[in-house]
């Protein structure tokens, strides 16, 4: 029998996510998740897509290895089971790979000790993500692992994008440096986009805007990256749904300073209570865009400002690529607020930008192009598939076909 499905998990700290996929046609068996793990309502969703009739439970699941254990026999009910021989692999989305890994990478005891290594930089998410990769190898340790890095994409940027100008040394020691995130979706999107431009993703040249709850900006010459907007953490960069991204880092001192906040305290500031979420207490985009046409100023001011950053950061990609195809929107914003991709390329016509108000306006699950004929600049929305992308990845390492 041949082995062609994947399952994909994405391990948070008191949830995992996951998708069971078949590699022979890329199709999805099953998706599910479970939330609130060591709770007493943890929570666990679960639908076979055969018949996409969802199945839900509610009670105490104690941790990662329970939660597991419940996926387990949710798939085996439908005839999915961990135990089938036609399961070729599972793929662990892992947030940071730092400089090391490179690439998708087959699990064992020394890159488990690597990417344990790597905590002091990922302190939020490695730690989860090691969780889920032992519970699954104790689960099935006959079955080939794979850690699919968030970083990996990133790491052919050039030392002159990936340092910042801090004293080497320090930054050295501390490894500190700017290493990416999102890699697996501007991976696919980017990729996707050259499809798209009918062409090969060698002879292209991108910018890719990932506006998700989290938000992030790539430059990509030819398949690779070459610049990206988020650093050491998926703080910098872009205005996000909580996160602040860029800010002069003297703010830091100025709260400690004069404002009396801890370090904890300015930390949980900046990634949880900035971004749109400070500037007008609504994280979602389509509230924020309700409140703009009830003629809401704060809404408006958040909207302008998450739209100047966004333009800034279209302007600088575009002199760090010299040459742009297209630009290319992705995740929850960019895929479907249309007014965000209109608003982040008007005035951009001298750039060779544009967008069709009527293609710009459609709504579709489909990668399209939403700029007019004319433009020397395309425009594109590329809906991202980050559990795709990791199945794909995976199985392109271990497959047996
Ligand atoms: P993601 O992190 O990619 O799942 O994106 C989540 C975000 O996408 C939400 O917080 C919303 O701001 C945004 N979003 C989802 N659907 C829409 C929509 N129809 N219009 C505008 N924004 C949306």
């Amino acid at each position: 029998m041949s082995s062609s499905r994947v399952l994909v998990l994405n391990s948070g700290s008191s949830s995992v996510k996951y998708q069971l996929l078949d590699m022979s046609d890329s199709s999805r068996l099953a998706v599910g998740l479970v939330e609130r793990i060591g709770e007493e309502t943890s929570r666990l969703r679960h639908t076979p897509l055969a018949t996409g009739a969802s199945r839900e439970w509610t009670g105490p699941i104690a941790d990662h290895e329970a939660a597991l254990k419940a996926v387990a026999e949710e798939l085996a009910k439908d005839g999915l089971g961990l135990d089938s021989p036609e399961l070729a692999a599972i793929g662990h989305r892992v947030v940071h790979g730092g400089k090391h890994f490179t690439e998708p990478t087959v699990i064992d005891d020394a890159v488990l000790a690597e990417i344990e290594r790597l905590i002091p930089v990922a302190p939020l998410h490695n730690p989860a993500n090691l969780t889920g990769i032992r519970t699954a190898r104790h689960l099935r340790p006959d079955l080939p692992q794979v850690a699919v890095f968030d970083t990996a994409f990133h790491t052919t940027m050039p030392e002159s994008a990936a340092r910042y100008a801090i004293d080497t040394e320090t930054a050295d020691a501390h490894r500190i440096r700017r290493y990416g995130f999102h890699g697996t979706s501007h991976a696919y999107v980017s990729r996707a986009a050259a499809e798209l431009l009918g062409r090969a993703p060698e002879e292209v040249n991108v910018i890719v805007l990932h506006l998700g709850n989290g938000a992030s900006a790539s430059a990509v010459r030819g398949g690779k990256c070459v610049d990206t907007s988020m650093g050491l953490t998926p703080l910098e960069g872009l205005v996000m749904g909580t996160r602040s991204g860029d800010l002069d880092p003297a703010v830091i001192f100025h709260l400690a300073r004069v404002g009396g906040m801890s370090i904890d305290e300015i930390d949980t500031l900046l990634n949880k209570k900035s971004g749109l979420i400070g500037l007008c207490g609504d994280n979602d985009m389509r509230e924020i865009r309700r409140r703009i046409d009830d003629g809401d100023e704060r809404a408006q001011l958040a909207f302008d400002i998450y739209i100047h950053r966004l333009k800034k950061y279209i302007g600088a990609y575009y002199a760090v690529l010299g040459r742009v195809d297209a630009v290319v929107f992705t995740a929850g914003v960019g895929e479907n607020a249309a007014p965000v991709r209109e608003a982040a390329v008007a005035g951009l016509e001298g750039l060779g930008l544009a967008v069709d108000g009527a293609l710009n306006a459609a709504r579709s699950d489909e990668p399209r192009l939403v700029s007019p004929e004319y433009a020397r600049v395309k425009v594109a929305v590329v809906p991202t598939d980050e559990e795709l992308e990791i199945a794909t990845q995976t199985y392109a390492l271990v497959g047996r076909h």
